[in-house]
């Protein structure tokens, strides 16, 4: 079972040194405009579906990503969520919004390929002329697994489709997996998933 606490109660038990509130705000700020304009970006080429999709960048000490229920096309500075650590039972973040349901697949891809620096991701499926690998069944969202699944093909392709779901781009910022999301996804292809109620818990 997964749920979320709020960084600023968080224990490490660790005793690891991680970023405090006001560096991870600095971040914050120093990033939002880029989440912005790339969420615009995808809006203005028709693959924001509703809440679906979600984007995110690596950072000192972890990554930021979109909030649980925001829309890409229209994202606001407090809908970049700040996670900390994610696992099995806990994700661990800063900011007044969860972070996206799908949190947990992005931070195993940043986990297992290092060299990754952005994803992006939205509820749309591929264009057909562009042979983007696919995993072969649909795994639940927001699980360690399907994350595992996809990393396979990650590493041979930057573009990948999560059959049943959409399209998953991994790239060197925030703006060129955006590309290769704009460039490969097809508007005409949009998935609705069934409603999964966002995790927000433990505050
Ligand atoms: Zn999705």
């Amino acid at each position: 079972m997964i749920y979320f606490c709020n960084l600023n109660k968080m224990k490490y038990e660790d005793g690891a040194t991680r970023p405090d509130s006001i560096n991870i705000q600095t971040l914050i700020d120093k990033y939002a405009q880029d989440f912005i304009d790339c969420g615009k970006l995808i809006g203005k080429n028709g693959l924001s579906v509703g809440s679906g999709g979600n984007l995110s960048i690596k950072v000192p000490g972890g990554m930021l990503v979109t909030s649980t229920g925001s829309a890409l096309d229209n994202l606001h500075a407090d809908e970049i969520i700040f996670v900390a650590e994610a696992n099995r039972e806990n994700i661990y973040f800063f900011g007044s919004k969860g972070p996206s349901s799908e949190s947990i697949n992005h931070w195993t891809i940043y986990e297992e390929m290092p060299d990754v620096k952005a994803i992006a991701h939205v509820n749309v499926g591929p264009k057909e002329d562009k042979n983007i690998p696919s995993t072969l069944e649909e795994i639940p969202y927001g699980t360690i697994e399907l994350g595992l699944d996809i990393i396979p093909l990650l590493k041979k392709a930057n573009v990948v489709f999560l059959k049943d779901h959409g399209v998953v781009t991994i790239g060197q910022s925030l703006t060129e997996a955006t590309n290769f999301l704009i460039e490969s996804a097809d508007k005409n292809k949009p998935f609705i998933l069934p409603f999964v109620k966002p995790l927000i818990g433990a505050q």
